[in-house]
């Protein structure tokens, strides 16, 4: 059984990392998608609303698990017995730091590989702080997040639709 973590703030999931999700069900029999909890201070949604998002976003896939973690990843990773590491690429601009990122668990793990994939066209603009700010806003996010976030974020907002 090969299992791969997709760690991330999913803060809130988009319809991009649903995209990447997929893609890597496609290439590992188990994903889990693990909320990270160190930069939570910011975040717009608790940890255990995302986390419920994430669930309900992928509630009629077993192979879709979900959890959250604190301190280090790889330590994270090692205790699920994970053979790698998704991460998504958007533009240029994320690479340097996934670079720098991928480098240091490896050497922190090197028996857990990172596997960068990319998402569809229609998706590799999304951020959820770029969702957050429009839906703050008022505008249309329904092409951008699962039902369950639109919701969330209707709730939030009051304005988003
Ligand atoms: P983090 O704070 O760890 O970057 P995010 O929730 O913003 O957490 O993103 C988690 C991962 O998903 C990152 O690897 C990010 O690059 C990737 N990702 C987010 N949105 C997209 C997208 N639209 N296309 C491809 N990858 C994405």
């Amino acid at each position: 059984m090969k299992m791969a973590v997709y760690p991330g703030s999913f803060d809130p999931l988009t319809n991009g990392h649903v995209d990447i999700v997929e893609r890597a069900l496609n290439l590992f029999d188990t994903v889990v998608v693990s909320v990270g909890l160190n930069r939570d201070k910011n975040s717009l949604f608790t940890a255990e609303e995302r986390i419920d998002m994430i669930r309900q976003a992928f509630a009629g896939n077993p192979r879709v698990k979900v959890d959250c973690f604190r301190g280090l990843l790889m330590q994270h990773v090692q205790g699920l017995g994970a053979s790698a590491v998704i991460r998504g690429l958007r533009a240029v601009s994320d690479f340097e730091y996934e670079f720098q990122m991928a480098n240091m668990n490896r050497k922190l793990c090197p028996e857990a590989e990172t596997i960068f994939l990319m998402t569809g066209a229609d998706n590799f603009y999304l951020s959820s702080s770029l969702v957050k700010e429009v839906a703050a806003l008022g505008a249309e996010v329904k092409d951008m997040v699962p039902a369950v976030v639109l919701a969330a974020l209707n709730r939030k907002y009051g304005g988003a639709k």
